[in-house]
């Protein structure tokens, strides 16, 4: 099985196995394949039936048949137009005789004689010479091998160019037996049993070459508990971790709080108050907090978040806010500093490219327009004065994590939308790492509660689920292919009053499973900036002449995207043409319209992501769902988006009808797609972190337990290196 010195475990690299050269590794590699683990674990997606041998005297056209018998005879020959090479033979059974023919596969006259034993799997069809078995595949008959092709429950994998779902069986018929004695049981014996799960190498074995739907669904069953106990595991390890650590104790300041909130200009909804209320009660205790702030866009949760930092800061403890872009970054340093300005804070912003900005004065034009008066120094300086204490607030992007921000006395951190972060990566910013810092997550990702449990099963959770009052609801509108040339009228006057407007043009879903991820991934940017170009250019030139229309898309670099949302904010665009690479935080009070492009191939959250980058001022705005699919189904989903509250609603309405597939950014979370695709059972969900609760319990380190923890191990540096 392995090849030369190399000592094999499930992480040894592909290309050190037997029958797995460089040329084939570097396929497999397209695949996300590295390790001999990521091999075993490329389960088949589905099966074929062909688990019984019909008589060929029985054969029905058009349907799956296996059949065995003799070839009486095979030949090669050329279509009249020379085009196509077709293989024909004849084979018998008892019953009778049947034609076969193979398109274009020369080859097959060179492997298959005549006289020979074979299985034929594949379906019959008939032209105006009759009835034949077209294209089948074949297994020669061989007493002593079980068939991995035919005359079986036949797995099917996903595929790469040259590597077909009839490598895959040959590699995993030759090499799985070999393998046994190296597919130790990972999971805890009592595990296994209690929920009578399948054990590895049966499962193993199960999933690729099942002896029934039932065991393949045994197997499937196992692995998806296996993928979602590992998870669970984990952020409950970190949690108990977390919780083992010492944090400064934040006192409530609650006058200086209740300042804070009267200088608002905005009474805080209730939804505001109680989580900041969790928030600061949870900064008093002597351990870490470990919490994340859920909240649709535009519920506020900056200002939550100010005040947390206003406290902690009033304790003497220093901030370190994140954002995942400049933009974003620049946004909250100026929110900070404006509804901060009374309380003397020291706030800074650092930025990836430029020095650095300090700010110092806030003043007022005539026309109330605010004037921040901001001072540059390098960013060496800003270094020094934050590892003096000198800075209590530092905004900027994920750079803040880089080794060389140090920080005196970090009370708090927090970063806006998703970014976990584990003990290691807290103790990194702090000069002491004995004491680690406070964490506050932000996101307005709405997600199931499954996915929740599982996902951020370490986080303790604040959720805002009410809007501030006052401010208009988005109308939405479902617009048929008829109505378009309406709705381009009224968002011309729209426009004409000053107003700007978003289209937001989709990605092309994934189509067959023969492309690969990384392959289609690149397919569909090419695309997708190909239909964003398109859209744009008639916009620009045939709709929207008058008006100055811009584009966006995966393909322009970050710093190009940056300079059209800032031109976007600052008025000098009308309309943009983005794909759904628009930042989600972003503050554009003239953007009054969304229009978003074939709205049927969206998720419901994520329309509702996009529909919260406008209505975010006092101007009515509008939100126009542009379909051609006249189906009722496509309407009746859509039509969600004209009643649903919040996301969550709509995110677990994605996840019923959709499937979790269609979870808004279901990638980023590191879950395999096993245990994605378990998603929608809750009680399975619930099972697993009761047993994973259990076995920490008993076991708080899993030290009897070194397989399974390695494992859980190697998720953890996955997911923290996101
Ligand atoms: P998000 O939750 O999406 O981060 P923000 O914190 O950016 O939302 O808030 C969106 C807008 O709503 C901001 O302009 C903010 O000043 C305003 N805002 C926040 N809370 C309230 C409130 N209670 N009443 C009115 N406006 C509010
Ligand atoms: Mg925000």
């Amino acid at each position: 099985m392995l090849k030369g010195k190399y000592f094999m475990n499930l992480q040894t690299p592909i290309a050190n196995l037997s029958g797995v050269g460089p040329f084939v590794a570097k396929k497999l590699t397209r695949l996300g394949i590295k390790t001999l683990e990521d091999l075993l674990y490329h389960f088949p997606f589905r099966y074929e039936d062909f688990s019984k041998i019909t008589p060929i005297d029985k054969i029905t056209l058009n349907c799956n048949v296996c059949v065995k018998g003799k070839i009486l005879e095979i030949k090669g020959t050329r279509t009249w137009q020379k085009k196509m090479h077709l293989t024909t033979a004849v084979i018998e059974d008892k019953t009778g005789a049947i034609k076969v023919v193979w398109f274009n596969q020369p080859f097959l006259l060179k492997t298959i004689q005549s006289g020979q034993e074979l299985y034929l799997a594949g379906k019959a069809r008939m032209n105006k010479d009759g009835v034949f078995l077209s294209n089948p595949v074949y297994e020669i008959a061989d007493e002593i091998n079980p068939t991995k092709h035919t005359a079986r429950l036949v797995p099917v994998y996903e595929e790469t160019i040259g590597l077909t779902s009839r490598w895959f069986r040959n590699f995993f018929a030759k090499n799985l037996p070999f393998l046994s004695e190296h597919l130790v049981e990972f999971l805890p014996s009592q595990i296994i049993q209690q929920y009578n799960l399948l054990p590895f190498k049966e499962a193993l074995w199960q999933i690729h070459f099942p002896q029934s739907l039932q065991m393949a669904q045994k197997a499937q069953n196992r692995f998806a508990f296996e993928e979602l106990l590992i998870t669970e595991l984990f952020v409950l390890k970190e949690r108990l971790k977390i919780n083992q650590q010492k944090a400064p104790v934040i006192d409530l300041k609650l006058e200086e709080i209740k300042k804070f909130v009267q200088s608002l200009p905005f009474r805080l909804t209730d939804s505001q108050k109680k989580c900041a209320w969790q928030i600061l009660k949870d900064m008093q205790k002597p351990h870490p907090m470990n919490r994340l702030l859920e909240g649709d866009v535009g519920s506020g949760k900056t200002v939550v978040a100010l005040i947390a930092i206003l406290n902690c800061i009033k304790n003497g403890y220093q901030v370190a806010l994140m954002a995942p872009t400049e933009i974003l970054a620049n946004q909250h340093f100026k929110t900070a500093a404006v509804l901060l300005k009374k309380f003397k804070v020291r706030i800074a912003l650092l930025t990836g490219k430029k020095d650095l900005l300090i700010s110092q004065k806030i003043s007022y034009e005539k026309d109330g327009k605010m004037l921040l008066e901001t001072i540059e120094i390098s960013r060496s300086k800003i270094l020094e004065k934050t590892k003096k204490g000198e800075i209590d607030l530092l905004v900027g992007t994920h750079t803040l994590i880089q080794d060389k921000v140090k920080f005196q006395n970090l009370g708090l951190v927090i970063v806006d939308e998703q970014h976990r972060f584990g003990v290691q990566q807290r103790a990194k910013l702090n000069q002491k790492s004995d004491i680690l810092a406070h964490f506050l997550s932000m996101t307005a990702t709405p997600i199931p509660r499954t996915l929740a449990l599982t996902v951020y099963g370490d986080l303790d959770l604040s959720v805002l689920d009410q809007m501030p009052s006052g401010r208009k609801p988005v109308i939405t509108k479902i617009i048929p292919p008829q109505k378009r040339e309406e709705a381009y009228q009224f968002i011309t006057k729209q426009i004409e009053q000053g107003n700007q407007a978003f289209v937001i043009c989709p990605r092309i879903e994934p189509n067959s499973p023969e492309n690969t991820e990384s392959l289609l991934e690149r397919k569909n940017i090419w695309a997708e900036v190909k239909a964003v170009k398109a859209e744009y250019e008639k916009l620009a030139q045939e709709v929207f002449p008058r008006f100055k229309v811009a584009m966006m898309h995966g393909k322009m670099k970050a710093n190009e995207k940056e300079k059209i949302m800032r031109q976007f904010q600052n008025g000098k665009i009308d309309i943009l043409v983005s794909t759904s690479v628009v930042e989600v935080g972003i503050d554009i009070p003239k953007a009054t319209v969304m229009i978003i492009e074939d709205a049927d191939r969206f998720g419901l959250a994520q329309i509702h992501q996009f529909r919260g980058r406008v209505g975010r001022s006092d101007l009515q705005s509008y939100c126009f769902l542009f379909t051609n699919s006249a189906g009722k189904k496509t309407r009746e989903r859509l039509s969600a988006l004209l009643q649903a509250k919040n996301g969550f609603e709509l995110a677990q309405k994605d996840l019923e009808i959709r499937g979790p597939g269609s979870l808004l950014g279901a990638k980023q979370w590191g879950l395999p797609d096993l245990a994605m695709s378990y998603l929608n059972n809750l009680q399975l969900i619930e099972t697993v972190r009761e047993a994973a609760k259990n076995l920490l319990t008993n076991d708080p380190y899993l030290r009897d337990f070194a397989l399974l923890n390695k494992k859980i191990n190697n998720l953890g540096q996955k997911i923290h290196l996101e």
